[in-house]
């Protein structure tokens, strides 16, 4: 398939999560929503259940979310709830609710009185010292509970084996997306900001063995075509998350494609593989888990290196970006505070960068789109 109808066919996937959810309902299949950040998504997939991605939607103003969330929640967390308050996602059998900030450790309340008639709100609440013994255990104990509440509601066991499997089926995925990440990167003539979120975004909505056979697809046609003319900036771009329909218009518009990423919704998402030689699934998830680094969500044990910073850094020069933009979610406290010390490394590496405010519910990207533009001409 031309590699245009192919991401043709991953932009009508993301577009929509609400019609993936149907046809999976309507193939007799049970669905887990997953929230940010870190969900063991292999446990759902081994019970024979499909793992639906919840982070929010765009653009929705009125909204009933705000009967439950303080004012100063992230839209990311509202729009979450949101969305299972006004009836899309009505078909999900339950949600799991992990607490890696402040705001998603009240939000799981939030969610449990919100969901109570609804549906089964799981907790999941991951160490932040994950390395050592002691926090794999920690990270073993909280995944053996979701895993048995998952088993209760697909009402079977969830087996070691299943779980084994479903870590290779990630395993595959998380290669493929990095493989993608890098093609695109290449081929910025054919892949611009837009495309590439939806590719990625798509994963969030499909069955891992079916999204992968199609991104593996995209890939071989990507590796296949020739360098092409690109007359505009390859950036990286960080953040939690930068889906937004204006966001991409306005970095398509200016000619800047993302040559790699640092974003929680991406590359954060699927950089750490699970280890495929344990016997026991649930210790592989655990360690996998234990190996996450370079996010600011999570504690750093090396931190006085700026360890994180570095890594933004690194991906630009491995990438040939021109510069960087740094999408802020506002009320993101881990992000704001994190900035500071990723801005000092971006200045003394002498990289160009911008910050740009973002959120869902905004509907008027004008001035995004003019400080892209002006960050565009810099470049
Ligand atoms: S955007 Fe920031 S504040 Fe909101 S859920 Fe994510 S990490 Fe927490």
């Amino acid at each position: 398939m031309a590699i245009s109808a192919l991401i043709d066919e991953f932009k009508k996937v993301s577009a929509s999560p609400k019609t993936m959810l149907a046809k999976y309902k309507a193939e007799g299949k049970k669905a887990i929503g997953c929230l940010p950040y870190y969900v063991p998504e292999e446990l759902v997939y081994a019970a024979g259940m499909v793992p639906m991605g919840v982070w929010g939607c765009n653009g929705k103003q009125e909204i009933r979310s705000k009967e439950y969330c303080a004012t100063f929640y992230c839209t990311i967390a509202q729009q979450s709830l949101e969305m299972l308050l006004d009836g899309t996602l009505d078909g999900l059998d339950g949600i799991i609710t992990p607490v890696l900030c402040d705001t998603l450790r009240p939000m799981s309340q939030n969610f449990k009185v919100a969901m109570k008639d609804k549906m089964p709100v799981i907790f999941l609440a991951h160490p932040q010292v994950r390395q050592n013994a002691a926090g794999k255990q920690f990270t073993y104990d909280a995944y053996n509970e979701v895993k048995g509440h998952l088993e209760e509601i697909c009402g079977h066991e969830i087996t070691n084996d299943a779980i084994k499997d479903a870590i290779k089926v990630y395993n595959k995925s998380r290669a493929a997306r990095r493989e993608f990440c890098k093609l695109a990167g290449e081929h910025p003539d054919l892949i611009p900001a837009s495309a590439r979120a939806a590719v990625l975004r798509a994963a969030y909505f499909m069955l891992k063995d079916e999204y992968t056979a199609k991104l593996e697809e995209l890939n071989k046609e990507l590796a296949a075509a020739p360098a092409g003319k690109f007359d505009g900036h390859k950036v990286v771009v960080s953040g939690i998350i930068y889906n937004m329909p204006g966001i991409l218009k306005a970095l398509d518009d200016n000619k800047l494609a993302v040559a790699a990423d640092d974003c929680a919704y991406e590359s954060r998402s699927f950089a750490v593989d699970a280890p495929e030689d344990l016997d026991n699934g649930l210790q592989a998830l655990a360690v996998q888990f234990a190996r996450q680094k370079n996010d600011v969500l999570l504690y750093d044990p090396t931190y006085l290196e700026n360890t994180r910073s570095e890594h933004v850094c690194s991906l630009v020069k491995e990438s040939g970006a021109e510069g960087v933009i740094v999408f802020m979610m506002q009320f993101c406290d881990p992000e704001e505070m994190e900035y500071p010390d990723l801005k000092k490394a971006l200045d003394a590496h002498h990289i160009p960068h911008i910050k740009v405010g973002v959120d869902q519910m905004t509907r008027d990207f004008g001035q995004a789109a003019t400080a892209l533009e002006a960050f565009a001409e810099s470049l």
